[in-house]
């Protein structure tokens, strides 16, 4: 185990003005946590925090991402809280150990493969400061390290595979190499030991029998420099067994001599002695065609910088050559924690250190140009955008965030969206409006009975749930506006005594401005058309008023009181109104039409409650107003809320008044009953609204009314 004062040391060779304090306490905080506690080696359970913080002093992370190194399982597995956290270590700490935290809670089924870039994506979307995830990633590392303490074979396969389809990608995603080759290492030692023994002896054997070479090539290398006047130096780096395993397994190929599998590097001092020393190479040397990569002036977008170029080297070797500055090789091994590092100077000052690693990160991936290499064209702040959302069974969901059950259920499947009723999020309902979180596991529950609403579109994102609700309430609408234009006009054909008969119908399309017999049905229904303009275009002879055929709403059987002759501005001639019974719009009122399914316009006042229902569907809302011609015959009802005192004459006394101000009851209620008061509901029916402002004032003005006031929605 790493003593504390060595640790503290470590961390002080690099930042000298390391927070010692912390560090000091932290070592301490955590030993105390796990206690007595062990791991599957029999060590104490303290060694792996304190492994995980050495690794990432290899990386010189800062104070903060060691210690919460020493605390990352302390919330997890011990009584430790992130209160307790936050007390001790401050907000910082307390927001990494969070992070770390909640990655681990995150579980990986190897049957999802198909879906591991998803699950990665997840992971990158869930480490919003890059810290936490070189804190997993380093958790990992430790882990896979002593994966073989395990007694459980399958668990050890599970983590390996995890480690391998997750953690691998994500490493070389951030440019951590170093720890990318390890843990592939790592993993590939416990998913296919016979392939790696055999290349690893495969190996042995070649550097043995060709034991010359590799220093044969160094040698002639160095020459080659050397009497160019360079001072380089050059390292002969095998090809990992899993790299070689994999170029064998994709290509088929076999490796038949050592040069094939050492990778040569040239570390050289500056830029612009790299493309010098290309330039002798490639003047000694013949070049392969096509193997040229310059990694330098195009650096990949995980900001790996190099020249690449393979040649026919000495002894007639094809050799592999890697030619880059140190401070370039330091960026290969440890990614974005180099980079910074390099970027500062080779300091890591205190300050700059924290939030200025994440913009790093985000730097060196908003100039990602690679797709290949890069997340497949998608920026780290696309799956800011995004959410990640399991199934019951484990499958990853991706959406756009701010996605709701709805959206998730329609991803699923169409028809899971059309019949949802409600939704679980990790096992409690909620309203099917709830925006969806990262990690949330979701549970639609669906029944046959349960057809998409005009609402859902209002909580839906996704493009895919929007365009299936509209489809269906569309076709849905169409499909009650066809069978009530087809009973109208049977029903009128029956009452002016003429033959039904479809076939005629069909001849006639053209004639009547229509594609099939369904269109003529559906634009009766909604009541585009009367029935008489097709009777007078079928029958001219006839003589049809409109007086005479009914409206849809007439024959709909949803009738109001409200019906009567249409006095407003801004309505298809001929197009079904009513008055909607919750705010009784009455000539005078501002008013606006909202169109509804299978019943023409409903009328409200522009103040009523329930067009708060209709706030995000525009295309239902008509401008409508009153006609001028309106005759003062109309009629129209409207309901009062009436507070009277209770006492003698007091209900005689409302109702006289409205008779003597020329309102019509036509429905009284009391509502509520107290000693003092009754509240009363009244439908009067009445002109306009100056006459029901006059009723209103009389009620005022008498002593046994209490208060008046129209009830609207
Ligand atoms: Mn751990």
């Amino acid at each position: 185990m790493i003593r504390q004062y060595e640790l503290v040391e470590r961390v002080k060779a690099y930042d000298p003005n390391a927070d010692e304090d912390a560090l000091n306490s932290a070592y301490v905080f955590a030993m105390k946590a796990h206690g007595s506690q062990t791991r599957a080696s029999g060590d104490p359970y303290f060694s792996h925090p304190l492994e995980v913080a050495g690794i990432l002093t290899e990386m010189k992370l800062d104070t903060a991402s060691i210690v919460t190194a020493l605390l990352h399982d302390t919330v997890e597995d011990t009584h430790v809280s992130l209160d307790d956290i936050e007390k001790h270590f401050g907000k910082d700490v307390r927001k990494l150990v969070d992070g770390v935290t909640k990655l681990s809670m995150i579980k990986w089924e190897s049957h999802q493969q198909e879906q591991a870039e998803n699950f990665r994506k997840l992971v990158l979307a869930m480490s919003n400061d890059i810290r936490v995830l070189l804190i997993k990633l380093a958790d990992r590392l430790h882990n896979m390290r002593t994966l073989h303490y395990l007694p459980s074979a399958e668990k050890r396969a599970r983590k390996a595979r995890e480690t391998m389809e997750i953690y691998v990608p994500l490493a070389q995603r951030i440019g951590v190499h170093k720890m990318k080759d390890e843990l592939e290492d790592l993993a590939f030692r416990e998913l296919n030991p016979d392939a790696r023994d055999s290349i690893l002896a495969r190996l042995k054997f070649l550097r043995e029998e060709d034991e010359d070479s590799v220093n044969v090539i160094t040698k002639d290398l160095k020459d080659l420099f050397e009497n160019n006047g360079m001072e380089v130096k050059i390292s002969g780096r095998e090809k990992s067994p899993y790299s070689i395993w994999r170029k064998m397994r994709n290509k088929n190929v076999t490796f038949e001599q050592l040069s094939d599998i050492v990778a040569f590097r040239v570390v050289v001092n500056g830029v612009s002695e790299c493309y010098q020393a290309l330039g002798y190479l490639h003047g000694a040397y013949s070049v392969i065609p096509g193997r040229f990569k310059d990694y330098i002036s195009t650096p990949k977008p995980n900001n790996y910088q190099s020249l690449h170029t393979t040649v026919i080297g000495p002894k007639g070797y094809r050799i592999e050559i890697q030619i880059r500055t140190k401070d370039m090789h330091e960026v290969n091994d440890y990614g974005v924690a180099a980079h910074w590092r390099y970027k500062q100077g080779g300091r890591v000052d205190e300050a700059s250190s924290g939030y200025k690693w994440l913009r790093g990160l985000l730097d060196i991936l908003e100039n990602a140009s690679d797709p290949e290499e890069f997340l497949e064209n998608t920026k780290l702040e696309m799956f800011q955008d995004q959410v990640f959302c399991f199934t019951p069974k484990g499958d990853l969901i991706s959406l756009p965030s701010g996605a709701t059950p709805i959206d998730f259920a329609y991803a699923v499947h169409s028809a899971v969206g059309n019949h949802c009723v409600g939704a679980k999020i990790n096992g409690r309902m909620v309203p099917l409006r709830t925006v969806l979180h990262n990690g949330d596991q979701v549970e639609i529950t669906t029944s046959k009975a349960q057809t998409p609403s005009p609402t859902w579109e209002r909580y839906a994102v996704t493009g895919k749930a929007r365009s299936a609700i509209r489809r269906y309430i569309r076709t849905q609408k169409r499909h009650e506006f066809v069978a009530l234009g087809q009973t109208i006009l049977q029903k009128t054909f029956k009452a002016e005594k003429l033959v039904f008969d479809e076939a005629t119908l069909t001849e006639n399309l053209g004639k009547l401005g229509c594609k099939s017999i369904e269109d003529l049905y559906s634009i009766l229904g909604e009541g585009q058309r009367t029935v008489s303009e097709i009777i007078r275009v079928l029958h001219p002879e006839r003589l049809v008023s409109d007086k005479r055929t009914k409206t849809p709403e007439e024959w709909s059987d949803k009738k109001t009181h409200t019906e009567g002759k249409v006095s407003l501005k801004g309505l298809i001639p001929g197009m079904a109104v009513h008055y909607a019974g919750c705010c009784h719009p009455l000539p005078g009122d501002k008013i606006v039409g909202i169109v509804i399914t299978g019943r023409g316009v409903t009328v409200h006042t522009e103040d009523c409650d329930t067009l708060q229902r209709y706030a995000d569907e525009p295309d239902r809302w008509l401008d409508v107003g009153w006609s001028d011609e309106s005759s003062v015959e109309d009629k129209y009802v409207t309901r009062l809320r009436i507070t009277i005192y209770n006492k003698l004459g007091s209900l005689a006394a409302l109702t006289t008044l409205i008779g003597k101000n020329g309102g019509n009851i036509l429905n009284l209620k009391i509502t509520h009953r107290t000693e003092t008061f009754f509240d009363v509901i009244v439908d009067v029916e009445v002109t306009d609204i100056s006459h029901l402002n006059n009723i209103i004032g009389a009620l005022r003005s008498s002593s046994h009314i209490s208060s008046v006031d129209r009830a609207k929605g």
